[in-house]
C-alpha cells in the first residue's frame, strides 16, 4: 500500500542537532515533539558555562548551512555568542512551542505490531510516535576523577559542565585537574584573576595555533548586507579545505597532511615555551592529534604566567585543604575544579532503549556503542541518531556532520512517508559488515596511535569514522537500501 503517510516524530533533546531535526520536520509540515531534559534549549551550549569557553571551530563555520550569522564578535566564538544564535534560530524558524521542557525521557519502548515507540518520561506519562530521532549529544555526562577523598575538600569542587559561579576565582588560589580542551581554554581564561593556579596535568597536549581577530562593527554590516561574505568564509579552502586536509591527516598517518600537523604543532612548541623544566612538562609523548588537537591562539602564552604553576605529579589525594601529591606536597586551594571530560560512551543512555524482540540498546552496546553509518541500529526500527556512535570527530564542526546525518534519515523517514514501507532498518550483516571495515580502519587511524583519550572504546578502538570527510559527506548522500530492511505496511 503506499501513498503520503502522516508521520509523526520525537526528538530527542533540544540542542543542536535536535533544533535542526525540528526545522527539518516542520518546514515538512510534520508533527513531531521535542523533548528537552532542561529548561533552555542549546544542550552542550547551555550546559558548559566554563570562563573561556570557546568553540574551536571558525564562528562563521560553526552555524547551521542554512541560517548563516552575522554577528560574532570575533573569529571564534565564545560559548554564550553560540547558546544566543541557537536561541534566535528556534524564535525564527517557531520551533518553541513544540519543544516539551524539563521533559527527560526516560525510556523508549518498540511494540513490533503497532510499529510505534513508546516515548516514557521522568513523571510516568507516555506518548506513541512512528520515529524517534535520538539528538541528544554526545559528551554531557560528566566524568568525574576516581580520587580518594574528592568530597572532602572543604571549599567548592566542581566539574566545569556545571560551573559553579558563587566559587572564589579572582584572587583566589584555584587547582585545576585535567588537561583537555576544557582545561587548556580554562587556564587561559583565568590565569590572570586568581592569585595562583595549579593546573593538575596528567598528560600534556599538542597546540595547533590558529589565528584569532575580532569582527568590527563594519565588518558585522557587511556581513548582514551581504551574506555572500559569510559563505566566503564558511565555504572557504581555508576552512574546510583545512578540514579535508585534517581527516585526511587522521586516516593516513604517515602522509604528508600528517607530517605538515606535526612540524606546525612542533615547530609552535619549540618557538614557545621558554623556561626549560616548563617545556619539558608540556612536551608530549604521543604523536600530534592522537588526542584531540588543541586549536589555541594563546594557551603557550598564557601557561607561562606567573601565577601558573604546571604540576605534573601524580595526585595522592584530596583533603580538605587541597591537593596531597604522591611526594608528599601539599597543594593548599580555595576552589577545585575538574576538568576531567565526560563519558563519552552514553549518547541517549540512560534512557532505557528497547527494540524488537525485547532486545535493550545496553546490551546491543555490550561491547561498544555502535551505529550502521552512525545512523540507524539493527533491531530498532524508525530510530535514527544524529551525531551518534562511530560517526566523524575532530576539529570541525559537528553541525554539518548533522546536517549530512540529516539528509541520509530523511531520505529513510521517506520511505515511511510514501508507504513503502512500515518500519526501517539496518540488516544485522550489513552493519556486522560495516563495524568489522570500520574497526579495521579506524585502529589504523593517528586516534589508535598509542595515547588516551575519550576518542577511544572501553577496548581501545577508536569509536569513530575511520575514514575521509569526503568519504561520510558521500555516504550520507543517499542510504544504501540494500543494506536495510524495509517491513512493509500492512493495511489495516
Ligand atoms: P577530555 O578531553 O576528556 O580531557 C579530560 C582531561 O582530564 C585530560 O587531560 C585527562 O588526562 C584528565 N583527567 C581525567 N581524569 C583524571 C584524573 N583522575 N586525574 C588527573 N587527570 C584526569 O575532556 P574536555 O577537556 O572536557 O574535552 C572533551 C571534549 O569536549 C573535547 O575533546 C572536545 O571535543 C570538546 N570540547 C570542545 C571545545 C571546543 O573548543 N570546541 C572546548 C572544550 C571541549 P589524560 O589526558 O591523561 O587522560
Amino acid at each position: 500500500m503506499t501513498g503520503q503517510r502522516k508521520m509523526k516524530t520525537a526528538i530527542v533533546g533540544a540542542g543542536m542537532a535536535g533544533i535542526l531535526a525540528a526545522i527539518k520536520l516542520k518546514q515538512r509540515g510534520e508533527e513531531f515533539t521535542v523533548f528537552e531534559k532542561a529548561d533552555r534549549i542549546g544542550g552542550t551550549w547551555r550546559e558548559n558555562r566554563y570562563p573561556g569557553l570557546t568553540c574551536d571551530v571558525p564562528s562563521h563555520a560553526y552555524t547551521y548551512s542554512f541560517e548563516p550569522y552575522a554577528e560574532w564578535q570575533a573569529s571564534y566564538a565564545a560559548g554564550a555568542e553560540i547558546q544566543t544564535y541557537f536561541e534566535k534560530v528556534v524564535e525564527k524558524y517557531g520551533i518553541g512551542p513544540a519543544i516539551r521542557f524539563n521533559a527527560e525521557v526516560t525510556a523508549l519502548d518498540w511494540d513490533d505490531t503497532e510499529a510505534k515507540w513508546t516515548v516514557t518520561l521522568k513523571d510516568g506519562s507516555r506518548q506513541d510516535f512512528d520515529v524517534v530521532v535520538a539528538a541528544s549529544g554526545v559528551l554531557h555526562h560528566p566524568r568525574m576523577p576516581e580520587i580518594e577523598g574528592l568530597d572532602s575538600f572543604a571549599g567548592p569542587a566542581f566539574h566545569t559542565a556545571r560551573w559553579d559561579e558563587s566559587a572564589p576565582i579572582k584572587d583566589a588560589r584555584v587547582g585545576l585537574i585535567g588537561s583537555g580542551s576544557t582545561g587548556i581554554q580554562i587556564v587561559t581564561a583565568i590565569n590572570k584573576q586568581v592569585a595562583s593556579l595549579v593546573h593538575f596535568q596528567r598528560s600534556p597536549q599538542w597546540v595547533m595555533p590558529v589565528p584569532y581577530s575580532t569582527y568590527s562593527d563594519a565588518e558585522r554590516t557587511a556581513f548582514r548586507n551581504d551574506p555572500a561574505l559569510i559563505d566566503a568564509i564558511r565555504f572557504s579552502d581555508e576552512y574546510l579545505g583545512n578540514v579535508r586536509r585534517f581527516t585526511d591527516a587522521i586516516t593516513d598517518v604517515d602522509g604528508p597532511e600528517m607530517k605538515m600537523i606535526e612540524d606546525i604543532c612542533r615547530d609552535h612548541f619549540e618557538a614557545s615555551i621558554r623556561d626549560p623544566e616548563l617545556k619539558e612538562k608540556l612536551r608530549p609523548n604521543y604523536r600530534a592529534a592522537c588526542k584531540r588537537l588543541i586549536y589555541s591562539w594563546c594557551y603557550y602564552e598564557e601557561v607561562q604566567h606567573p601565577a601558573v604553576h604546571v604540576e605534573t605529579g601524580r595526585i595522592e589525594r584530596i583533603e580538605p585543604r587541597g591537593v596531597r601529591m604522591v611526594d608528599g606536597t601539599l597543594h593548599e586551594l580555595d576552589t577545585l575544579v575538574l576538568a576531567t571530560g565526560f563519558q563519552a560512551d552514553r549518547f541517549i543512555r540512560p534512557a532505557g532503549v528497547t527494540g524488537q524482540g525485547g532486545v535493550t540498546l545496553d546490551a546491543f552496546w555490550a561491547r561498544r556503542p555502535t551505529a550502521h553509518y552512525a545512523v540507524t541500529l539493527p533491531g530498532f526500527p524508525n530510530l535514527f541518531m544524529l551525531n551518534g556512535p562511530t560517526g566523524p570527530v575532530g576539529n570541525f564542526s559537528l553541525i554539518d556532520i548533522a546536517e549530512m546525518q540529516w539528509s541520509y534519515i530523511d531520505q529513510l523517514i521517506d520511505l515511511l512517508r510514501q508507504g513503502r514501507a512500515e518500519t526501517v532498518a539496518p540488516t544485522a550483516e550489513a552493519h556486522a559488515h560495516y563495524e568489522e571495515r570500520r574497526i579495521a580502519a579506524a585502529k589504523t587511524t593517528i586516534f589508535g596511535s598509542g595515547c588516551q583519550s575519550w576518542y577511544l572504546d572501553a577496548e581501545g578502538v577508536p569509536a569513530s569514522w575511520p575514514w575521509s570527510y569526503d568519504a561520510f559527506e558521500q555516504a550520507m548522500k543517499a542510504p544504501n537500501l540494500s543494506e536495510y530492511t524495509l517491513r512493509e505496511r500492512v493495511a489495516a
